[in-house]
């Protein structure tokens, strides 16, 4: 299919865009010519371009939303409804894929991600672990509510299931509203509870800023955009290039960066040392080499690791400040220095 000017006479002077091959339709239509179609001329392009842009626009500007815990101006066109109908498939879905692989949720390893998950999400009332009472709300007893705004996105009423993968050649964790899955390929990379807290509360971290809906609002965006370029002269190829370097992958690095900011803020709260996070940039190396990651950044889904390091030291001030908030840290705390508490390692080797 050819999308450059055409030569055809039987229409309007002046440059016309092909849109369409003859192929794809009967011969039925007003501008036919050399066995070629011309649905529109230059100037009825223009306009058509404009309109179509005019609503786009307006479609996104409507949709614009302030994110609740960074301020960010984010397009969201996913109701927390059809969010929630999403992330249940999701949930099947994963439960279907690795059927038969799953370790059963007394196994010692099950056990330390779901203390790490149930931890996570009781401390900033985002639900309880299924099968498991759900506790009274944090605010009962919260020691930093006003200073520190809790997550609201999240009802403490949700039920979490946890599922832990058997296979050490998959290096994955993810999370949905209601889900926190990781393989045990993950564990020699966290290497320690705090380490793998770290990773959890990154991946639930998207869950509470709802970046599975951004991403699905973005692609609500995206064949339209590129409609809307290649009306305007662009070729298919180079717009959706253009939208994938200057607009999708810019914006999955946004994304990344915020989930580093609530990941961290959601171990503190839940007493695990903030420190554990920049220590985790082993976990982003292990990421590229399985992946093999571009090595240029704006190729990349994610920020450079040591970008992303150097940012999770820039919040551990705030992060300890949550931390040393809560008397229960300080206990925690105390209780390791007097070697009640010894600082957990996970057993891989279960
Ligand atoms: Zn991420």
């Amino acid at each position: 299919m050819s999308w450059g000017p055409s030569d055809c006479s039987d229409i309007r002077p002046g440059p016309a865009i092909q849109i369409l091959s003859p192929s794809r339709f009967s011969s039925q239509g007003p501008n036919r010519g050399n066995g070629r179609w011309h649905l529109l001329d230059r100037t009825s392009t223009t306009y058509l371009g404009v309109t179509v842009g005019a609503l786009l626009g307006g479609y996104y500007v409507t949709h614009l939303e302030k994110v609740p815990e960074t301020g960010r101006r984010r397009f969201m066109a996913v109701s927390v409804e059809q969010e929630d109908y999403i992330h249940k498939l999701m949930v099947e879905e994963t439960l279907q894929d690795f059927r038969g692989r799953l370790l059963p949720s007394n196994h010692p390893l099950s056990q330390q991600v779901r203390r790490i998950t149930r931890r996570i999400i009781t401390s900033s009332n985002l639900g309880h672990l299924q099968g498991e009472l759900a506790p009274e709300p944090v605010e009962m007893m919260d020691p930093f509510p006003a200073a520190i705004p809790r997550p609201q996105t999240l009802h403490p009423d949700r039920e979490w299931v946890v599922l832990v993968i058997n296979d050490r050649s998959l290096v994955n964790a993810f999370a949905a509203p209601g889900l926190v899955c990781v393989s045990t390929g993950i564990m020699p990379v966290a290497r320690n509870e705090e380490g793998l807290a770290a990773i959890i509360g990154h991946e639930i971290g998207h869950v509470v800023m709802r970046h599975t809906s951004e991403h699905l609002s973005q692609a609500k965006l995206f064949l339209p955009i590129i409609g809307l370029l290649v009306m305007l002269g662009l070729g298919p190829f180079v717009s959706a290039l253009m939208m994938r370097y200057f607009y999708v992958l810019p914006h999955s690095r946004a994304l990344e960066t915020e989930a580093d900011l609530m990941g961290i803020k959601l171990m503190a709260r839940a007493c695990y040392d903030p420190g554990a996070a920049p220590r985790r940039g082993r976990v982003f190396e292990a990421f590229k080499r399985l992946e093999a990651v571009n090595t240029f950044k704006f190729l990349d889904t994610h920020p450079p690791t040591e970008e992303r390091i150097a940012h999770l030291k820039t919040l551990l001030p705030a992060s300890f400040e949550i931390y040393n908030s809560n008397p229960e840290c300080s206990q925690l705390d105390e209780m390791r220095r007097r070697g009640h508490l010894s600082r957990v390692r996970m057993n891989i080797d279960c």
